[in-house]
């Protein structure tokens, strides 16, 4: 899943929602007392160099970073200490303000210290991180949970009616404080001791529950003859050999994994064996022995309930979506049975589909779940027979990038020009651009680009901030970054990339102009609720495949010739090809995620309730959900996706409203809508109510009917609705 980064320091927010300490012990804070300041450590010099100053990356090592963290901690410490002696009583000014500004150091060594993890990656960054981590997260609970301070952020809340502050002030005010609400610093007594035994618990029951699953996903069916290996193309042959040999053991192994299984089911033709992998991937947690999760989950729910009583809501669901654009579990569930019986009945005419096809072939058969990949993968074939090597040579990389900018400048005045100064790189393949805005010329920020994989970085792709853009502190340029994993070109060829690759580039691209053009005033107003992050990414992705980009940039890397429309027709049409499957697949997971959080009597038989919330909704017995509950990380390795699956859907939705607001002008690149676009949405961070900002935008809420027309689903006509 392609996630956003955000750097972190500024703002309490950001700083308490970062993992909590597990046992929240004093730590050591004297490992190291040498390299603590900026003559001896280069992480903690100012940044200097164009641009109001740019990260040294040419000067990052892994030996400076405990000398930084440890000086940075002494300066936010110091910084919180001046806001708590403060004499004064406390008001927006003497305490929200200067606390959104403290942290500037921290804010440099931590972006450094990101890169360091998750784009160069080795041993001594990692033994880093494993010390510090757990260091950073126990310093900021202790910083921020001091009682003086609490103190202080409520005294300003408490008078917010009587003080003349102006919207903005009092939605920081509030957030503030209801940030700490939400984080148990209002407790006392017994009630604090238990939220803190209680975060202890939860911390080592997610650790157990994703150590359980890992043991699974490490389990592997073994096939021991080339019979069992019919239908399977040689290069994922290859894989499981591989993993035979990684193992130790002859023959091919099929690891009980998501990247094993979906390409055994879609290709291979052993029905039996097809049946055997897939049991044992819906399985995993769930095979009553020593890695069985039912038990780990059920006391998971009695300490969420728990808690979210000693928080004061009403359930789990309440609490984690107290600060999200949905609100209530009720208004996701509403926007999920909305979508629910379309994506049910495209299900329906998907079975008899590949029904069609397996009687047409004398299978006799009825199609199962372990059928449903491989039969989908003959009906796309026979419908659309789109071959993915006939994409690629119109997509080479270089000329995907320049559409991307030709994008921003069309529709938001940016413009993207490389850079050839000497900006460092923290590796070579790095490539910088200045952004300016084109009306005026004035300088915007600098984009970073790691466009390819290498040993030590991680998987996926990702945005990220090296400084964001506030007014509080002073205006400063923006540093952003795009990362994604491509594969590198043999030296001397071009770049050439897949379509959903194309994709990924306007995707992060699309978080990285959510954040070269915010205009907030206090840093902790930026950043957006966890269900928003997705949309203005999922919105620029949709520029892709318009004919401006692919007659000017999709041009065959031989020939030069642009993208043929019937391809992209074709291209077009097949990509609501299997949309039932897969929005049952992650419908059914999010729905189930949803009613196992929204009571205040935590289910105890986990099995027992997915069965029955399954039939309640009547899921297709040809689908099971994406994550079943026994192996479901999302919501059982941390908190972060508990209550909050349905996430990715709210987003989609006004991503396909916003796309329809562009095509009803008749112009997709209107640039009446794009400002609005920009003005309510892109620009404004968290400083309005997101929903109200959607509603500034559309002139209403976003329109589900736009989701379903874009997933390809037949629309309720007028007057079928009831909402
Ligand atoms: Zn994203």
């Amino acid at each position: 899943m392609k996630r956003v980064l955000f750097t972190a320091a500024s703002g309490l927010a950001m700083s308490l929602s970062m993992p909590a300490a597990v046992n929240a012990q004093e730590a050591e804070m004297t490992t190291n007392g040498e390299m603590t300041s900026a003559e001896t450590n280069p992480l903690l010099a100012e940044w200097t160099g164009p641009f109001e100053g740019v990260p040294p990356w040419d000067q990052m090592a892994p030996e400076y970073f405990p000398g930084a963290f440890e000086a940075a901690m002494e300066e936010m410490r110091a910084e919180v200490q001046a806001v708590i002696d403060n004499p004064e009583p406390a008001t927006f000014d003497n305490t929200n303000r200067p606390m959104e500004l403290i942290g500037e150091t921290m804010g440099r060594v931590q972006a450094m210290f990101g890169v360091a993890v998750s784009n160069i990656s080795n041993d001594e960054y990692r033994a880093v991180q494993a010390e510090w981590a757990p260091r950073l997260a126990a310093f900021y609970q202790q910083l921020y949970l001091q009682p003086e301070l609490i103190e202080r952020y409520r005294t300003v809340y408490e008078n917010l009616d009587e003080s003349d502050l102006t919207d903005e002030q009092r939605r920081l005010a509030t957030r503030d404080y209801e940030q700490l609400q939400r984080n148990g610093a209002l407790l006392e007594g017994e009630d604090r001791e238990r939220l803190s035994e209680i975060t202890q618990e939860l911390a080592s029951l997610y650790s157990e529950f994703s150590n359980k699953v890992l043991a699974d996903e490490e389990t592997y069916i073994l096939l021991d003859s080339e019979d069992d290996l019919a239908g399977l193309p040689d290069s994922f042959v290859s894989t499981l050999r591989g993993a035979a040999e990684e193992r130790e053991v002859e023959g091919w192994a099929v690891v009980n994994t998501r990247s094993y299984m979906q390409p055994f089911l879609q290709n291979s033709t052993r029905r039996d064996l097809r049946e055997q992998v897939y049991n044992a991937y819906i399985n995993r947690g769930d095979n009553g022995d020593e890695n069985d999760t039912n038990a780990t989950i059920a006391q998971i729910l009695q300490l969420r309930a728990e808690r979210a009583a000693l928080l004061g809501f009403e359930t789990h669901a309440h609490w984690r979506m107290a600060d999200t654009m949905a609100q209530t579990p009720e208004n996701a569930e509403d926007l999920m049975m909305r979508v629910w019986p379309a994506a049910v009945a495209r299900v329906e005419q998907e079975v008899a589909d590949m029904q069609a096809i397996a009687d047409r072939e004398g299978a006799g058969i009825t199609i199962e779940p372990w059928d449903y990949r491989f039969y989908a993968e003959k009906v796309r074939q026979d419908r659309y027979s789109i071959d993915e090597s006939e994409i690629t040579p119109y997509f080479q990389l270089e000329n995907m990038i320049e559409a991307m900018f030709w994008a921003a400048g069309q529709l938001y005045d940016l413009e993207f020009t490389e850079n050839t100064g000497d900006v460092p790189v923290f590796q070579e393949d790095v490539r910088t651009f200045v952004v300016t805005d084109s009306r005026d010329g004035s300088n915007v920020g600098l984009f970073y680009l790691d466009n390819y994989a290498r040993t030590g970085k991680r998987s996926g792709a990702w945005m990220t901030t090296y400084r964001s853009q506030q007014t509080l502190g002073g205006e400063q340029n923006v540093l952003a970054s795009n990362n994604n994993n491509f594969t590198e070109p043999a030296a001397g060829e071009v770049a050439l990339i897949s379509l959903d690759d194309a994709s990924t580039l306007f995707h992060e691209f699309g978080h990285g102009i959510h954040y070269l053009l915010q205009d907030v005033y206090y840093p902790g107003l930026s950043g957006t609720p966890r269900d928003f992050v997705e949309y203005p990414s999922q919105v620029n992705e949709n520029w892709l495949l318009t004919r401006a980009i692919l007659d000017r940039f999709a041009t065959h890397y031989e020939t030069g010739e642009p993208m043929p429309q019937a391809l992209v027709d074709r291209i077009e049409e097949s990509s609501t090809f299997n949309e039932g499957f897969a929005t049952v697949e992650y419908l059914s997971s999010a729905i189930v995620d949803m009613r196992l959080h929204n009571r205040t009597e935590p289910v105890t038989d986990v099995d027992a309730f997915e069965r029955e919330t399954l039939a309640e909704i009547g899921m297709p017995e040809e689908i099971v959900m994406r994550h079943r509950l026994p192996q479901f990380n999302h919501l059982f390795s941390s908190d972060a996706y508990s209550a909050g699956y349905y996430s990715y859907l709210w987003s989609e939705t006004m991503d396909a409203d916003t796309w329809e607001a562009f095509e009803e002008t008749g112009d997709v690149w209107n640039r009446e809508v794009a400002d609005r676009f920009r003005e309510y949405l892109l620009s404004t961070g968290n400083e309005t109510d997101r929903a109200e900002a959607y509603r500034q935008f559309r002139g209403r809420d976003p329109d589900v009917d736009a989701l379903l027309r874009k997933r390809g689903f037949p629309v309720p006509a007028e007057g079928d609705t009831t909402d």
